[in-house]
């Protein structure tokens, strides 16, 4: 059989607020999120097989050390769900192409599933909406609804209720990113265990932020940058506090630990401005290694058919 596929590209994600609201019964955190969708993407092919060939995955790019090549991976979980759903053809290759940071607090794995979805809707002609799709994705993960909307979008919930939200302008951040990364699961007990006694409010939309976003105003963004996950992410990493301070001491507009960490994202104001502290965080010894990336981009789009 000649194999039919198509590929998605998808994009990471940084966190311009992160609130965390606190421990409820089911173990889940009720969060208040804004998410804004950056240039760094993994690329998502998904293809017809041979009968009995069942979910075949392979994963190649710059991040595929640490990536399960098996059921474990949120593609492959993905595919599963999408196959139960809608009945499809239970034999598929899945190819991740990862250039999005693993357990970097980028959505990487969330990226994967959300390319899966998308691409077996377009392969098998499903013509689902962007909210039956994002609903089929908050099944598999909280971030999987925003990898595919994109954009700039509030997320409530566990941060996979999405509503577009209203934003102009383009921001250029340079991640600095970590060799090794923090598991979302621990960094979120370590925010119990700093925040035990303490009354913790419902987690609401930051004003300020939203505002800065409006008006397109990269200064007053950068300040508004908030996450209340930074705390927990540096007390299990002391190094991404240092990483902060070269930030500061090179004038980025704001810095922030995207989502779990361990990547920390800075706002710049220009090109020249993204040079200046790559070199100073780069040469700093404190990160692994340095990326440029400018947001929003579009959230999981097809890119190629064959
Ligand atoms: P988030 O920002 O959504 O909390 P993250 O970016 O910190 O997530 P991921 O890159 O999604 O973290 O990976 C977390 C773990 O999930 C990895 O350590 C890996 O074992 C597992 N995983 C499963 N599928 C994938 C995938 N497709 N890509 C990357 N990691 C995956």
């Amino acid at each position: 059989m000649r194999s039919r596929g198509v590929t998605a590209r998808v994009p990471a994600k940084v966190n311009l607020q992160l609130s965390v609201g606190p421990l409820g019964s089911d173990g889940f955190h009720e969060v208040t999120t804004v998410f804004q969708a950056i240039s760094l993407f993994d690329d998502v092919t998904v293809a017809t097989a041979d009968k009995g060939e069942g979910i075949k995955i392979s994963i190649t790019g710059q991040t595929s050390g640490g990536v399960p090549a098996d059921n474990s991976n949120l593609a492959v979980k993905a595919a599963q769900l999408m196959i139960k759903n809608y009945d499809l053809p239970q034999d598929l290759v899945i190819k991740l192409k990862k250039e999005i940071p693993v357990a970097g607090g980028m959505a990487g794995g969330s990226a994967d599933a959300a390319g899966v979805i998308v691409g077996l809707d377009s392969l098998f002609e499903l013509g689902l909406s962007r909210d039956v799709m994002e609903s089929v994705g908050s099944k598999i993960g909280s971030d999987v609804p925003f990898s595919i909307c994109g954009g700039v979008a509030i997320g409530t919930g566990r941060g996979d209720q999405i509503t577009p939200a209203l934003a102009k302008g383009s921001y250029n951040w340079v991640l600095a990113l970590s060799g090794q990364g923090l598991a979302t699961p621990s960094v979120y007990q370590e925010c119990d265990r700093l925040r035990e006694g303490l009354s913790i409010a419902a987690p609401v939309v930051s004003e300020p932020l939203m505002q800065a976003l409006r008006a397109g105003d990269a200064k007053a963004l950068g300040k508004a940058l908030t996450n209340e996950l930074q705390p927990a992410a540096c007390s299990l990493r002391p190094a991404l506090r240092l990483a902060l301070d070269v930030g500061v001491d090179y004038g980025a507009l704001g810095g922030i630990v995207s989502g779990s960490g361990p990547t920390v994202a800075f706002l710049v104001s220009d090109d020249d401005h993204a040079m200046d502290l790559t070199v100073a965080l780069s040469s700093s010894g404190v990160v692994s290694s340095v990326v440029r990336a400018s947001g929003p981009t579009n959230g999981a789009r097809i890119i190629e058919s064959f």
